[in-house]
Order: C-alpha cells, then sequence, then structure tokens
C-alpha cells in the first residue's frame, strides 16, 4: 500500500482507536454503582459507540483488504466507501488536531477513494463518463468563454485546454468545465454519468468526491505553479492512463 493512502488510513485506525477507549471509559462508569441519573444517558452512548466503533473497525479492516488486492465483493466494497465517506469530515478534523496538512489527508482519502472506485467500475463505455476539468487550468488571460461550452476553445496552445481536448476527443468521452459545484452538479445532471472523471485540487476534489456520492468519482489532481485557482496545470499522462484504466477495453480508439 502507498504511503499517501497510509495518511488517511492511519488517522482511520487512530479515529477507531479513540473511540474503542471511550467506548471502555463510558463502559467503566457505567459499571459504577451509583449514578442512577445519568446511567440510561451513558448505556445509551455506550450503544451507540459500540456500534460506530464495530462499523469503523470492519470497515478500516475491509479496506485495508480492498487495497492490498484482496478479492472485493462489490457490496462489500460499496458499505466500505459510504463508510469512508460518511467518516471523511471527522477524519479531516482529527487530522487538523494533530496538525497534519489538509492537503496531506484529503489528497490521501483521494488516493483510497479512486483505488475503491476502481474495483467496481471497469470498462465503462465512454459516453458513461464525464471528464470535469476546472476553470482555473483556462489562461487567465483568454477571452474565450469555456465554461458553457469547452469547444469555444480556440486551440491556441497556450493553457492545457487545448490539449485536453484532444485527449478527450480521441478517448471519445463528455468533458465540461466548471468553475466550482454548482456548474459541476449541472453537468452532471446533463450528462448523466455513470461515473466522473474530475479534476482538481485536494480540497475541491474531496468535497465534490463526498458531495457526489453514490456517482462514483475518480480524482486526479492539477498542479498550482502559480498558487492555488490560477493558471493551473494537469499531467496528461496521468489523465491518459486514468482514462485507459477506466475505459479499459471499451476504448474506441487512442
Ligand atoms: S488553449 Fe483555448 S482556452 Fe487556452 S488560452 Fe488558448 S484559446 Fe484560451
Amino acid at each position: 500500500m502507498s504511503s499517501p493512502k497510509r495518511v488517511f488510513l492511519g488517522l482511520f485506525l487512530l479515529f477507531t482507536v479513540l473511540l474503542i477507549l471511550l467506548l471502555v471509559f463510558l463502559g467503566y462508569f457505567f459499571a459504577r454503582p451509583g449514578m442512577p441519573v445519568f446511567q440510561y444517558a451513558i448505556l445509551f452512548f455506550l450503544i451507540i459507540l459500540a456500534v460506530m466503533a464495530a462499523t469503523s473497525l470492519s470497515s478500516l479492516a475491509l479496506a485495508a483488504c480492498f487495497l492490498l488486492g484482496g478479492s472485493p465483493s462489490p457490496v462489500l466494497n460499496r458499505l466500505v466507501k459510504k463508510i469512508l465517506i460518511f467518516l471523511f469530515p471527522l477524519i479531516v478534523q482529527l487530522g487538523k488536531l494533530l496538525h497534519i496538512d489538509q492537503e496531506k489527508v484529503q489528497g490521501s482519502f483521494i488516493m483510497v477513494n479512486n483505488q475503491l472506485v476502481a474495483i467496481e467500475n471497469q470498462n465503462i463505455s465512454p459516453q458513461a463518463l464525464l471528464v470535469l476539468l476546472p476553470h482555473c487550468l483556462q489562461d487567465e488571460d483568454c477571452p474565450h468563454k469555456i465554461t458553457q461550452d469547452p469547444y469555444n476553445c480556440q486551440r491556441c496552445g497556450s493553457c492545457p485546454i487545448d490539449k485536453l481536448l484532444s485527449v478527450v476527443e480521441n478517448w471519445q468521452v463528455n468533458v465540461q468545465v466548471a468553475t466550482g459545484g454548482t456548474l459541476a452538479r449541472k453537468a452532471v445532471q446533463i450528462y448523466h454519468p455513470e461515473c466522473v472523471l474530475a479534476v482538481a485540487c485536494e480540497r475541491d476534489l474531496s468535497s465534490g468526491i463526498v458531495d457526489s456520492y453514490p456517482l462514483p468519482v475518480w480524482g486526479v489532481l492539477n498542479e498550482r505553479p502559480m498558487g492555488p485557482c490560477r493558471n493551473t496545470r494537469v499531467s496528461l499522462s496521468t489523465l491518459e492512463e486514468k482514462l485507459k484504466e477506466i475505459l479499459g477495453k471499451q476504448r474506441l480508439k487512442a
């Protein structure tokens, strides 16, 4: 398992251990005599914590098993993904408490998500895939509006949009450029994809993955040589590799 994935899974493990410790701590108070007022409240929390700890522990074990190449059942894989997505905000908060760079945690979550998505989404047809590109890839001085129609790009080659359009044309997949979540959601409503391949920063990708659930989203991180949200880049070879992985035998031409 690659080390970026370990950041998220390590925090997930720590979260589970903390849940178990809290369970033991509350269990100790519950077992003590002479607390009639709080007894039912403690029992209520004990039950909730026990369910959360058991769910968390089993999801972690299954996720580790799937990520290490175990043969996953699609139902269990979906369940694990659902639980990871549900717990993601808590894991990010735990990372914050431990002063772990948020982008590191979000990037790690994206990698774990990508692998779980890949398990259950293979050989998707090109028409069922939507490639979502962030608007910040466009040259900030370009006068052409590409959020309505990416093909308004005049293909001058001054920014990555030109080559990205060549790639998506080559693979015959749908593409949309979005400035944020609202346009991204609109694109999903228009194309009704079975899955999305999204390029964005750690923050936007991780929140997009959570917001879009149950629609599977593969994430590819952009590069920000000029800082965030400005003249960003994306590795064409990484994008092509991802398309190859997603479309598999459904590839029409490339
Ligand atoms: S490649 Fe397209 S989007 Fe980029 S600067 Fe040229 S015309 Fe504008």
